[in-house]
C-alpha cells in the first residue's frame, strides 16, 4: 500500500474505451471500468458478451485495438502474462492450462522464475493451500486430480505471485455447490488482505452473494454497473439480456401417466480412454414428467445422452426400453420410428448443418416416416418443397426464432435462436419421449427461458422429457423429478420439491445415498 490517497480515490486498475475487434467484429467495445482496491467486482454478461475477451487484454493474453489500461494512476501496456504478473494481476482461466502427465507442484514451477528450486515451490504451494483453504497434495500428478483440485491449482499459482488482482472466469461452472462455496471462503479472505477480485459469472444469485459491485456487458458494451445486492435477478437480468425474461412456469400436481421410457442396469464400457465408463444406470420416466439429470460436466452425461438416443447401440437389448419395447440395440432412426427425439448438446455439425437452409435442416433430421408427410404421393417422389417450408416457419413463429429472412443458412442465426429452432424442431413431431442434453449451453436467457416453457409443455401435454443439463438453475425450473450423474452412475430419482442445492451437491460429489438412508462412498 503506497501514497496518502484514501482507497476509493483511486481505482486500483481502469480501463477507458477499451475495445478489441476480432476483423470488423468488436468483441470489446468502448470498454470504461473502474476496480477499488479490496473489492470484489462482478463482470457479468450473457455467452458472448467480451467477457473473457476483456480480461484476456488485461492479463496480457490479447492486445487491445484502441483505448487504455491504468493500473494504479499509471496508463500501462500489458504486453504478455508475465508482464501482467510482474504488475500484480493474476488469473485463473474458464480453461486451465495444466500439463497431465506433470505434477502439481511441478505445474506451478512453469509459471515461476527458473531458478527457484521445485522443492520450495511444492512447500510454499503447501503453506498457501493451507493458508487459504485450498488443500492441496503438491506431488499429486494433475491427470488423477479432480476438476475443482485443478482448479485450486490454478489460484494457488496465482497466490504465489502475491496479486494485487485476481481474476476469475467463470470458476464455479465447473464446481458443485460446495466446492463453489470453499472458493467463496477464499475470495472473502482474499478481499480481507485487501486485494482485489475481478469475478466473471452469469450466475446472479452468486454474484449478489459475494460481490460489492457488478458490471454488465451486452454484445462488447457496458450496459450497466450497479450494486448487485441492490438489484434483483430479474433487473440484473434485464441488464445482461436487455429484455425482461419470462419465469417458466412448471405443471403441478398433475397425476403422471404410464412409463415411457426405462432404463433398467444400462452399464456401457468407456469407448475410448477418456470416455466415462455407464455403471448400472436405471430410471424411469412417465407420461407428463421431467426428469432432470444434474451433474458437473465430465461425469457421463454425453455417454448416457448417447446410449438414450441410439446414437451408440448398447449391447443389452433390455437394458432399454420404449414404451414396453426393449430398444438397447436399435440405432437413433429406429428409436425416432418409435416416437422417440432427441436434441444432442453439440449444436453446429451434429444437430445442425450451418451450410443447409432451415428447411433442409428439418428434412434432414425427419425419420424415414415422417418424411413420407413430406412427399406429394406417398411413395418416393418429390420432395414437397413447399410442405417443408411451411413446417420451418410454423416452428420458427412457435419458438419464436429470430432469422434473417423466411428460410436462411442454419449458420447465419445467432446460438440461442438456432438453438430454439433444433428444439422446435423436435417438438414439432411430438414425440412421446424426449431425449435433450445442455438444452440452452450458450443461449441468451430470453432464449433459454423460451426453451425451458416449452420443454414443461411438452411434458404437460403427456410426453416423458429427459432433461441432461449442468445448470442447477435449469433443473429446478424444469424439473418433475431429479437425479444426479456423478462418475457414471445415476442417483436415485427424487421429486424437485424434496431436493435442494445441498443434496444434488453431495450426490454430485460422489456420496450415494442408499433406500434405507445410511449414506456410503460410491468408489
Ligand atoms: P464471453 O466470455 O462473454 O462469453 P468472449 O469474450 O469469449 O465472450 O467472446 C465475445 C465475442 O467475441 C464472441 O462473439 C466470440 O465469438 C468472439 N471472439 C472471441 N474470441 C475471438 C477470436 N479469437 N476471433 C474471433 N472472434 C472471437
Ligand atoms: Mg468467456
Amino acid at each position: 500500500m503506497t501514497g496518502t490517497l484514501a482507497p476509493e480515490a483511486m481505482p486500483l486498475l481502469s480501463v477507458r474505451k477499451l475495445t478489441k475487434l476480432f476483423g470488423n467484429f468488436a468483441a470489446c467495445n468502448g470498454i470504461d471500468l473502474d476496480i477499488a482496491p479490496g473489492e470484489i467486482h462482478a463482470l457479468l454478461g450473457e455467452n458472448g458478451a467480451g467477457k473473457s475477451t476483456l480480461v484476456k487484454m488485461l492479463f496480457g493474453v490479447l492486445s487491445p485495438t484502441e483505448g487504455d489500461i491504468i493500473w494504479q494512476g499509471q496508463p500501462v501496456s500489458v504486453g504478455s502474462p508475465s508482464e501482467a504478473r510482474r504488475l500484480g494481476i493474476g488469473m485463473v482461466f474458464q480453461h486451465f492450462s495444466l500439463f497431465e502427465a506433470l505434477t502439481v507442484a511441478e505445474n506451478i514451477a512453469l509459471s515461476l522464475d527458473p531458478k527457484i528450486s521445485l522443492k520450495e515451490i511444492a512447500r510454499e504451494a503447501e503453506q498457501l493451500s493451507r493458508a487459504y483453504g485450498l488443500p492441496l497434495d503438491p506431488n499429486a500428478h494433475v491427470a488423477d486430480l479432480s476438476v475443482g483440485e485443478r482448479q485450486r491449482i490454478e489460484i494457488v499459482r496465482a497466490l504465489l505471485q502475491n496479486p494485487r488482482l485476481i481474476i476469475l472466469d467463470e470458476p464455479t461452472s465447473v464446481l458443485t455447490p460446495q466446492e463453489a462455496d470453499k472458493l467463496f471462503e477464499t475470495l472473502a479472505k482474499l478481499k480481507a488482505e485487501g486485494r482485489s477480485v475481478l469475478y466473471i459469472s452469469h450466475r446472479l444469485e452468486e454474484v449478489q452473494r459475494i460481490c460489492d459491485r457488478a458490471t454488465v456487458l451486452r454484445h462488447g458494451k457496458v450496459t450497466g454497473a450497479c450494486d448487485p445486492r441492490k438489484e434483483t435477478p430479474a433487473s440484473l437480468a434485464r441488464m445482461m439480456v436487455g429484455s425482461d425474461v419470462a419465469s417458466v412456469s412448471r405443471a403441478t400436481g398433475e397425476a403422471l401417466g404410464a412409463p415411457q421410457i426405462e432404463v433398467m442396469g444400462l452399464s456401457v464400457a468407456p469407448r475410448t480412454p477418456f470416455a466415462v465408463a455407464l455403471k448400472s444406470i436405471s430410471m424411469n420416466v412417465r407420461a407428463g414428467e421431467v426428469l432432470a439429470i444434474a451433474g458437473v460436466a465430465g461425469n457421463g452425461q454425453g455417454e448416457l445422452f448417447d446410449a438414450l438416443s441410439g446414437e451408440y447401440p448398447v449391447y443389452n437389448n433390455d437394458a432399454i426400453h420404449l414404451r414396453g419395447k426393449p430398444v438397447g440395440r436399435l440405432g437413433i432412426n429406429g428409436r425416432r420410428l418409435m416416437g422417440a427425439g432427441f436434441v444432442p448438446e453439440e449444436r453446429h455439425g451434429h444437430a445442425a448443418v450451418p451450410g443447409m437452409s432451415l428447411s433442409d435442416n428439418l428434412l434432414l433430421a425427419r425419420s424415414r416416416s415422417d418424411r413420407k408427410a413430406f412427399l406429394t404421393g406417398g411413395f418416393l417422389r418429390i420432395v414437397r418443397g413447399s410442405t417443408i417450408k411451411a413446417a420451418a416457419r410454423r416452428i420458427s413463429e412457435t419458438m419464436d426464432v429470430r432469422k434473417s429472412g423466411a428460410d436462411p443458412l442454419a449458420g447465419s442465426l445467432s446460438g440461442g435462436n438456432l438453438q430454439k429452432f433444433i428444439v422446435g424442431r423436435e417438438l414439432d413431431r411430438q414425440p412421446s419421449v424426449l431425449v435433450v442434453n445442455q438444452p440452452t449451453w450458450g443461449v441468451d436467457a430470453g432464449a433459454a427461458s423460451r426453451i425451458r416453457q416449452a420443454l414443461v409443455d411438452l411434458a404437460k401435454a403427456g410426453s416423458a422429457v429427459i432433461v441432461i443439463s449442468q445448470d442447477l438453475d435449469e433443473i429446478f425450473e424444469v424439473a418433475t423429478n431429479i437425479a444426479v450423474i456423478s462418475d457414471g452412475m445415476l442417483s436415485e430419482a427424487h421429486p424437485v420439491e424434496e431436493m435442494t442445492l445441498e443434496k444434488i451437491g453431495l450426490l454430485m460429489g460422489g456420496i450415494h445415498t442408499s433406500q434405507s438412508g445410511a449414506a456410503q462412498h460410491a468408489h
